[in-house]
């Protein structure tokens, strides 16, 4: 198997009809792009940027900062590195933040509704964010986002920061692109206006799974909900992909569902472009899309959404896997 994975390295990803897809990888610091690397990776497609914040005493500056993502964009040489704002609350916590507790953290004062409360500390961020976007193809990705007037309020930011900048001498990248991390109910009900706002979708399935089926991924007694095989996750997974498709921005996910093979078909069905992985699921991920045609796959997701429950969804996955 580990044999079988090496010939498909240094190989682009493409499907067995030759549609080209790309291959990325997940980190959390500047240290795991040599093992992302290795594994061959062609792009960062989620750079969890919290670690920095969760490994620090105070707020990282921006220098600080600026030093992070200029590492990645230019380890990464030009290749795209899509770089998550500060994803803090849900079930991460950053002690010198000194939120309050909440009954219900997911539902709470998480990701962007925290940014944009505080949007002097987010502005640290962006600042950082568009200057490394001079030494390499940085893109903006937010996260939590529920409605339009988020991402409106972060490209607002993004503007302001660029404004600063120019006035400072600063050089960055003036199409920056801004992305949405699409991972609530909400943005799986109106992918279509999102799309028309944002430069990327990426899905984020482990946050996407429990907020549609209201099942909090660490809770053992309603952990058989907590599954991407349901219909009511497949439908979300499906509109996202479809309506970033229709609208011509790039649609990628950085969940782990990106990297199940079974779930692999019907992404290539619905359009999907970036599959972004952990480094050790990057060659095999590669693999199994070389293995479908892009009709033998629609063929497979016709009647994976007309299956009534994750069992049967589970059971025709499996019996189609190569
Ligand atoms: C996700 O929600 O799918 C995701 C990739 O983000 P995180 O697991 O960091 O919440
Ligand atoms: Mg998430």
């Amino acid at each position: 198997e580990k044999q079988a994975l090496e010939a498909f390295r240094g190989k682009p990803t493409i499907t067995a009809d030759g549609f080209k897809k790309i291959m990325a990888c997940n980190i959390g610091s500047p240290d795991d792009v040599k093992g992302a690397l290795d594994q061959d990776a062609e792009a960062i497609g989620l750079f969890r940027s919290e670690f920095l914040f969760m490994d620090a005493k105070s707020l990282p500056s921006e220098e600080e900062q600026f030093e992070a993502y200029r590492k990645v964009a230019v380890a990464l040489k030009g290749a795209p590195v899509i770089i998550r704002t500060l994803d803090v609350g849900g079930d991460k916590e950053i002690p010198y933040l000194k939120l309050v507790k909440e009954e219900n953290p997911f539902m709470g004062y998480r990701a962007i509704r925290y940014c944009l409360d505080n949007a002097d500390e987010y502005k640290v961020q962006l600042r950082a964010l568009l200057r490394a976007s001079a030494f390499g193809d940085i893109k903006i990705m937010v996260p939590m986002v529920t409605c339009v007037e988020e991402i409106r309020a972060v490209k607002d930011l993004v503007e302001v920061c660029k404004d600063e900048l120019r006035e400072e001498g600063y050089k960055f990248n003036e199409d920056i692109e801004v992305g949405i991390m699409t991972e609530t109910a909400a943005s799986a009900n109106i992918p279509d206006l999102l799309a028309k706002e944002a430069d990327f979708f990426s899905i984020g399935t482990n946050d996407l799974t429990g907020y549609t089926m209201a099942a909090d991924r660490g809770n053992d007694k309603v952990a058989y909900l907590y599954s991407w095989y349901y219909p009511a996750v497949l439908r979300a997974i499906k509109s996202i992909i479809e309506a970033g498709v229709k609208e011509g921005i790039m649609v990628g996910m950085c969940g782990e569902a990106a990297a199940d093979p079974l779930l692999t078909p019907l992404l290539i069905a619905w359009g999907m472009e970036e599959f972004s992985t952990s480094a050790p699921s990057i060659l095999r991920t590669r693999k199994t899309i070389s293995q479908w045609t892009v009709e033998e796959a629609k063929e497979l997701a016709d009647k994976a959404v007309q299956c009534t429950t994750a069992d049967e969804v589970k059971a025709l996955l499996e019996a189609a896997a190569k």
